[in-house]
């Protein structure tokens, strides 16, 4: 199988990952670790010893996410940012950080626009109080409110809010009324999760049930048709915003270019090179060798990414030139898969771009399986 050509082009996007939280939320299966201010001041030493040892260029967007990276105090975090400042980062930059309602303040906000940060992504999930209790979450409808409102003032223009819906007991209503509050907060960006339950979750532990497809189906339809009427468009399958807001970061994945991740289990996609940190902490800190996955990717797995990653995207994939690496036999199979699905309505062929139909961008996952 042939490896996919080296670009020499460096990445242009930078992914940190802070794993430490306030608590742990009940659906929660991420990487994450209850903050410890010793431990927490151990691992920023670490990410920027593996920060410096990256050749990083200009940058077009960095992200930093968790975990909860607004959960470390400005005094610990500080020595990193020192570092993130000597990056040359281009004129539409943008810079994320993820963040809970409850660990964001005036100073903390501040101190992230000195710092370039241009983008918040707030961990919303509901403004049912129930719901909220229920999913461990220290936050309540107001606090909402006030946190994105302080945030605005003090200069911040790109927010995104992230939304669970088919959480057990939640009702249309209740959903209605999270979508209503956020449309209210006038945000720009909103990101919707339907609720999976995890092997490694508390839900799991307990063995509760996600709500059924059906319903899951019916609530995505009403996000759907309520975010297009407000103005949000969907560009992802879980994303929609306002024009001109789509998330640069994201997109990097999606349109699968080169990425650098630092962090515990970070990954980085790099000449073909698929990287994963450990996910162990001691490792982390201490070894010399903190990869645990490596991966070099064939120009038939790039194939198989293109498709996964871009027909996410309502733009949906080009099929200019994306057959010509690879064999004959595997450009038929997928000819032939894309004919199903073109005469099923699920699939749309137009100007030699391939998109999803509604229907077919939620049965995705079927169509992939037949490419595998
Ligand atoms: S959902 Fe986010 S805030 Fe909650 S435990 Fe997981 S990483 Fe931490």
């Amino acid at each position: 199988m042939m490896r996919i050509k080296r670009t020499n082009n460096l990445p242009r996007a930078l992914y940190i990952h802070i794993p430490f939280c306030l608590n742990i939320c009940s659906y929660c299966s991420f990487c994450h670790l209850l903050y410890d201010e010793n431990r927490a001041i151990a691992y920023i030493d670490r990410l920027i010893e593996e920060l410096k040892q990256l050749k990083i260029g200009e940058l077009h967007t960095i992200y930093i996410g968790g975990g909860t990276p607004s959960s470390l105090p400005i005094f610990i975090i500080e020595k990193l940012f020192k570092e993130i400042d000597k990056i040359h980062l281009d004129d539409d930059y943008e810079f994320s950080i993820e963040a809970n309602v409850e660990s964001l303040d005036e100073e903390k906000l501040k101190f992230y626009l000195k710092h370039r940060i241009n983008r918040l992504s707030i961990g919303v999930e509901s403004f049912d109080a129930n719901i909220l209790k229920d999913m461990r979450r220290n936050h309540d409808a107001k606090m909402v409110e006030d946190v994105i409102k302080l945030a605005k003032s003090l200069g911040f223009n790109n927010i995104n809010c992230d939304l669970i819906y088919g959480y057990p007991h939640e009702t249309t209503n209740i959903l209605k009324n999270d979508l209503n509050c956020l449309v209210a907060l006038d945000v720009n960006h909103i990101s919707c999760y339907g609720l999976t339950v995890e092997d490694r979750s508390i839900l799991h532990a307990k063995k509760i049930k996600p709500q059924d497809d059906d319903m899951l189906r019916d609530e995505y339809d009403i996000i759907y048709k309520f975010l297009n009427e407000h103005g949000y468009k969907r560009y992802e399958t879980s994303n929609f915003a306002k024009p001109t807001y789509e998330s640069k970061h994201n997109l990097t994945y999606w349109h699968d270019e080169q990425y650098y991740g630092i962090g515990l289990s970070a990954a980085s996609y790099i000449d073909g090179l698929r990287l994963v940190n450990t996910s162990n902490f001691d490792r982390y800190l201490h070894s010399e060798n903190i990869i645990e996955e490596k991966e070099y990717l064939t120009e038939e797995d790039h194939l198989f990414y293109e498709f996964m990653l871009r027909l996410r995207l309502d733009e949906g994939l080009s099929l200019d030139n994306i057959f010509n690496e690879v064999n004959f036999e595997t450009k038929n199979k997928y000819l032939r898969i894309v004919n199903k699905y073109l005469d099923r309505n699920l699939l749309t062929l137009k100007d030699n771009r391939l998109k999803t139909t509604y229907e077919g961008s939620l049965l995705l996952d079927s169509i992939l399986i037949e490419l595998l």
